[in-house]
């Protein structure tokens, strides 16, 4: 559909005397072509600048939808429709996020390419993608020992202003090396699992998760529900999952877990109980409460491996007994983020059906409902996955 110069001038002066045309700035922007030469004012002869829709987050319940001009994408960029764009538990963790408020958040997004700079030789328009914000250099000394995550440029990075945006820009560092063609057979709404399962790939890869390993995963939010199915694809013995949530407790049962535990019992004693008498070879922590970390710490078996996948807020420590550990070789470690390795791992675990997101998704909403779907994330009740959809 070609931009309307006429509808858009109208819009456009109209919305300079403060009158409310969201309604017809919707219907602009969504009939929007960058390859349409840019209309002009009739007045001032100015080109006119195509707004979009954004949800601009203040705080967990405080997420607003704005306005603001279509970022212009240089030679080397592309600019990218986003689709479909997932909130994630971390953007609802207020204490990481309202410090750099207000933005537009959203990290886990697919969509299509419509628009490529000129020396793009990689991708054309009408590509379907799943795009990552972070990229690391790969050149650095934790780019080459495989700590991508650790790379200053990795956190430095991300696309332009955020996944919950009709449009996004993706800079040429993403482009290089953080644009991923979705295969046919990964749906726009799937694909939005890519970056969370990729993060969990990852904490079991660091972990050496491995067939005959009996499993305790503490929280049975999204990334311990994918752990859970990951760690079974892998070949774990026995998988058994917390939380204090039944209807988590329910999904994590359907989704591969052996056993469920209530969080609020006593996890270490009820963990023996359930694993023939002994803790679990291998624990993941996949909520940041800190009695999650102590019952963690309680029910490792010798020689076994504790992987907190997410961790308390600054300022919360965790009492560790160090002699206790020393003397059964019990390794704590942590994982963070995403290597496009473990991207690459997550798209093929997503297309081979290895993994199943589907049955995840709980909610979809448009982009004027972003709000809703943060309370239903933070609320963390009857939800999984929420999805977002900046085009409706
Ligand atoms: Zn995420
Ligand atoms: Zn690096």
């Amino acid at each position: 559909m070609a931009t309307n110069p006429i509808l858009t001038c109208a819009v456009r002066l109209f919305d300079d005397s403060k009158l409310d045309l969201s309604n017809l700035f919707f219907l602009f922007t969504r009939s929007y072509e960058p390859s349409c030469q840019t209309p002009k004012n009739p007045l001032t002869q100015k080109p006119l600048k195509p707004f979009m829709r954004i949800a601009m987050y203040y705080s967990n319940d405080d997420v607003r939808l704005e306005e603001m001009e279509i970022p212009q994408i240089g030679s080397r960029e592309i600019l990218v429709k986003v689709i479909a764009s997932g909130i994630c538990g971390s953007d609802v963790m207020e204490w990481y996020r309202i410090r750099k408020a207000p933005l537009v958040l959203g990290h886990e997004i697919t969509g299509e390419i419509i628009e490529v700079g000129n020396k793009v030789k990689k991708y054309k328009k009408g590509d379907r993608v799943f795009v990552s914000h972070h990229v690391p250099c790969n050149t650095c000394r934790y780019c080459i020992n495989d700590h991508h995550t650790a790379c200053e440029t990795l956190h430095k990075t991300n696309y332009d202003p955020g996944g919950f945006a009709e449009f996004i820009r993706v800079p040429q560092i993403n482009v290089d090396g953080g644009v991923f063609l979705l295969p046919g057979q990964i749906s726009f709404d799937e694909g939005t699992f890519i970056e969370p399962l990729a993060c969990v790939a990852r904490g079991l890869r660091l972990a050496n998760m491995k067939s005959g390993l009996s499993v305790l995963v503490i929280g049975s939010g999204i990334s311990g529900l994918l752990h859970i199915q990951l760690a079974k694809a892998l070949g774990a013995d026995r998988i058994i999952a917390t939380d204090i949530n039944e209807y988590r407790l329910r999904l994590a049962k359907k989704l591969g877990a052996d056993e469920t535990i209530q969080a609020k019992e006593n996890v270490p004693v009820e963990v023996r109980k359930l694993n023939g008498g002994r803790p679990s070879d291998l624990v993941i922590v996949c909520t940041g409460a800190l009695p999650a970390a102590l019952q963690a710490i309680k029910s490792i078996d010798r020689g076994g491996t504790i992987l907190f996948f997410a961790v308390p807020e600054p300022g919360v420590n965790v009492p560790v007994p160090m002699n206790e550990l020393w003397r059964n070789e019990i390794t704590l470690m942590t994982s963070y983020g995403a290597s496009p390795k473990d991207i690459q791992t997550a798209i093929e675990l997503i297309s081979s059906r290895k993994i199943n997101v589907k049955d995840m998704i709980t909610h979809k909403f448009g982009l004027k409902d972003t709000g809703k779907g943060f309370k239903i994330v933070s609320d963390a009740k009857e939800s999984i996955k929420v999805i977002i959809e900046p085009q409706r």
